[in-house]
């Protein structure tokens, strides 16, 4: 009978002190690899609007759309990161460079539709 009540008691204080597996996001972050794809940045100043970026994207993740810059209104990509797979074929095809993926992956959002986001947000 002893046992039965004890044994519980020690497994319980043993979890008590183990090293907990969560982590406190955002504060703390996972370690990434080298080659982890997470949220895009957009240069607009270097941004060509050739649309390669939309056109190469295997999910039609990228749509360009009309956005106002300091050289006038221009095509720029708007991404729906609930659509992308973070192949990263859009920055390997960007010819000036302006559109990487970052290791960035803070997409927490109340409304999915604040997942499309505009050249200016990817700033
Ligand atoms: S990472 Fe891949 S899926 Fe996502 S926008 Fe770029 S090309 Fe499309
Ligand atoms: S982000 Fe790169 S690939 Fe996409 S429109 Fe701009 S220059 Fe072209």
């Amino acid at each position: 009978m002893a046992v039965q009540v004890i044994s519980p008691l020690v497994e319980v204080a043993k979890q008590a002190f183990r090293k907990p597996t969560t982590i406190e996001f955002p504060e703390q972050q996972e370690r990434r690899t080298d080659n982890y794809n997470g949220k895009h940045k957009l240069d607009m100043k270097t941004c060509i609007s050739c649309g390669a970026c939309a056109r190469i994207c295997p999910n039609q993740t990228i749509t360009m759309v009309d956005t106002d810059t300091e050289r006038g209104t221009k095509k720029m990509p708007e991404i729906n990161w609930e659509r992308c797979l973070f192949c990263a074929l859009c920055e390997e095809v960007c010819p000036t460079d302006c559109l990487i993926l970052t290791k960035q992956t803070d997409y927490e959002v109340y409304d999915r539709r604040d997942l499309i986001k505009r050249p200016e947000e990817l700033e």
